[in-house]
């Protein structure tokens, strides 16, 4: 204890020692090519942890950096002794020159111990050409996703298309069929038709919902889009709808934003005639349509005062042809809130719900500010 006061105290002391010119015997050209050689090495030591620093700063979010700092310290103590040995020549400061001595081994050690630790993470960096081959692998990954997603959504297009044109034959003769021969036809007879006439309807609404939902994508038709017009023409064409069930509107005061005009009406659309629809029996449906701005994106709310949902289905609902209700209970296909889901994560955003049985639902939206499609990174 007596002899670590003892040293600090006399840390800057120089009074135990000569300095090292006058110990031992020294030649000019051994003195120098010791002296010279330390201040070199110190000069280099100095230079590694200025870079280093500037790498990391320069480089922001660099991998593993403590171990950066660490080595940083480890290289600038190394150049430090070699610094105090050069100066011993002149002043002896056999003490600092120890103290430092000790700081460097503590650093190092560390530093040992933060590069076994951290050596599965090095080693699991990859190199720029490692970026490189991964970038181009995904690229390629992604041209052939979209490719078959292009051709997915060409066969949906098609064959919805394509299959439009039979039923119209299939029911342009049950029509016929009713026409001609009604007066022919006994009752069950008379059924069968009407039962017939009642598929081929369902089979058009299918066929429809799977046009508009195959439809569905970020095609060419990006723009700044002024919401409160899209609204007003979504609920412009609703008229009728929303006169015969009394509906009652409210629509706060909605952003401009960068999306596709026509995706936009559809969710507005489709979230409405469904807050409609679903709305409870001998009450008059009340919808709200809000927004709120965060940092990076919108948040559109559509809540009505509906019969709700019960939170087991929220997941459910938004996929293709799933409903919760028997077809005379309430008409649809169940294509509506899928065509929604699909509409904004097109437009990188996301969908969900809160409801209440018996209460209401509330669907919310969102729709990124900034919002970038594949084609930007092209
Ligand atoms: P569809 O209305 O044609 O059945 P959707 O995909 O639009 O198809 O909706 C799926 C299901 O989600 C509906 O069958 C209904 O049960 C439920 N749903 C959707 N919107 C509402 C709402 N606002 N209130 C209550 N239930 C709803």
């Amino acid at each position: 204890m007596n002899q670590l006061t003892d040293f600090f105290s006399k840390l800057f002391s120089t009074s135990d020692w000569p300095p090292r010119w006058y110990c031992g015997t020294w030649s000019d050209f051994h003195g120098w090519l010791y002296i010279i050689s330390d201040l070199t090495i110190w000069l280099a030591y100095m230079c590694i942890p200025v870079i280093l620093l500037r790498f990391v700063i320069v480089k922001r979010g660099v991998p593993l950096r403590g171990v950066f700092w660490l080595f940083g310290a480890f290289i600038l103590l190394c150049g430090l002794t070699h610094l105090i040995d050069a100066v011993i020549f002149w002043v002896p400061i056999y003490r600092i020159s120890a103290l430092i001595r000790f700081l460097t081994g503590v650093v190092s050690i560390g530093t040992v111990i933060a590069m076994i630790k951290y050596f599965n993470d090095a080693v699991g960096l990859r190199t720029s050409q490692e970026y490189e081959y991964e970038l181009k692998y995904r690229q390629k990954a992604m041209q052939a996703l979209e490719r078959s997603n292009e051709e997915l959504k060409q066969f949906a297009y098609v064959a919805s298309h394509d299959l439009q044109s039979p039923l119209k034959t299939i029911e342009g003769y049950l029509g016929l069929l009713e026409s001609k021969y009604k007066s022919e036809l006994d009752e069950s007879g008379q059924k069968i038709i009407q039962t017939t006439a009642n598929s081929a309807h369902r089979m058009r609404d299918l066929i429809n919902d799977l046009l508009e939902f195959s439809q569905v994508g970020l095609g060419q038709d990006l723009t700044n889009v002024d919401l409160n017009n899209v609204l007003g023409e979504a609920l412009e064409e609703m008229e009728q709808e929303i006169n015969e069930n009394k509906a009652d509107i409210t629509v706060g005061k909605l952003p401009q934003l960068r999306a596709s005009r026509t995706d936009m009406k559809r969710v507005f659309q489709n979230l409405i005639s469904n807050s409609i629809k679903y709305s409870r029996k001998g009450i008059r449906p009340e919808i709200h349509i809000s927004v709120r701005e965060k940092a990076f994106e919108w948040v559109f709310s559509v809540s009505d005062n509906g019969i709700g949902i019960d939170e087991l289905y929220f997941e459910k609902i938004f996929q293709v042809f799933q409903r919760l209700h028997a077809r005379n209970e309430y008409p649809g296909t169940g294509v509506g809130l899928a065509t929604c889901k699909k509409i904004v994560e097109t437009h990188n955003g996301k969908i969900w719900l809160n409801s209440e049985p018996g209460k209401g639902s509330t669907f919310h939206f969102t729709i990124p500010k900034d919002l970038k499609t594949i084609h930007d990174y092209e």
